[in-house]
């Protein structure tokens, strides 16, 4: 695997292997798992060359604490990485991500995308994202983009940049890979104890109960249920709600006409774990 820091470098290496290949690129914060080893194995299969870059993006995190607390273990992601057989690894420093200063950044027009859901609770936060997944999109040019369902706003909101940006690059989004208990896997289960890691299951399962109880209960009333079930297993639920799984719009209760999302965000042991299921 060849280890890119330097967009430079990548951009004058990447230059003559365009005409002839694909590009496949997994944009990550590292701390990498087996959610992030099915986008890598996705675009391994799809495409020729194959990029995913370990960058914790400052611009995304609405927490100063949140970001510094965030983990780095980019020798076991260089392991995994290799083991995956990945073609290139981009992890560049932030002065190079962001030449014009962080405060500096581009914004973008993503509309109600940046507000609602995710977007009320985390303040900045997808702006931060849009900015830096565009910039890496300029860089590298992928043929594709593979991203996960786990971040399921973020999805929409990168193909709303995709098209803001008339880019050629498409997305692909792959389901959430989840331990045998259910329990979505992600980079910031690692900073929970050995307690906490098994309660943490309790928010897929909440998530469930809503969705079975959807034709004999109220959404109210499901969701005070999971609320309960979070409570019981130390968990402090910030939000579950239910929307319009293609415009993300809120819905008051369940609507069998159209495609359903439950989109939750709760703590365990003071970290924000988030999960997502469709209805
Ligand atoms: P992150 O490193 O958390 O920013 O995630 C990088 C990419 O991996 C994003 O597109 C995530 O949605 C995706 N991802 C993270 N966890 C999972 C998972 N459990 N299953 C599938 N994709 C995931």
């Amino acid at each position: 695997m060849y280890i890119f820091k330097e967009r430079e470098a990548l951009i004058k290496y990447l230059e003559p292997l365009r005409q002839e290949n694909t590009i496949g690129f997994i944009p990550t914060m590292g701390a990498l798992h087996q959610g992030h080893g099915t986008l890598i194995e996705a675009s391994l299969k799809e495409n020729d060359i194959t990029i995913c870059s370990v960058f914790v993006n400052p611009t995304q995190f609405n927490k100063k604490s949140d970001f510094v607390k965030y983990p780095q273990v980019l020798s076991d992601d260089i392991l995994l990485l290799e083991g995956l057989k990945t073609d290139i690894l981009f992890t560049p420093s932030a002065e190079d991500m962001y030449p014009d200063g962080q405060e500096n950044m581009r914004k973008y027009d993503i509309g109600d995308l940046e507000f609602v859901l995710e977007g009320e609770f985390r303040p900045g936060h997808f702006q931060g994202v849009s900015y830096i997944v565009d910039e890496f999109i300029q860089i590298i040019k992928p043929t594709n983009i593979y991203m996960g369902e786990k971040d399921f706003q973020q999805v929409a909101v990168i193909k709303k940049v995709l098209e803001l940006t008339q880019s050629k690059t498409q997305l692909v989004s792959c389901p959430t890979k989840r331990q045998e208990d259910g329990l979505a896997m992600s980079s910031r289960n690692m900073r929970l104890t050995e307690e906490g890691l098994i309660k943490a299951a309790t928010l897929q399962r909440a998530l469930q109960h809503i969705k079975q109880g959807q034709h004999e209960k109220s959404f109210k009333s499901l969701l005070a249920e999971a609320n309960q079930m979070l409570m019981d297993n130390d968990f402090e639920l910030e939000h579950i709600i239910l929307c319009n799984a293609n415009t993300l719009e809120i819905l008051e209760d369940f609507d069998q006409d159209i495609p359903m999302r439950l989109v939750s965000a709760a703590f365990m042991e003071g970290v924000r774990l988030i999960d997502n299921i469709a209805i």
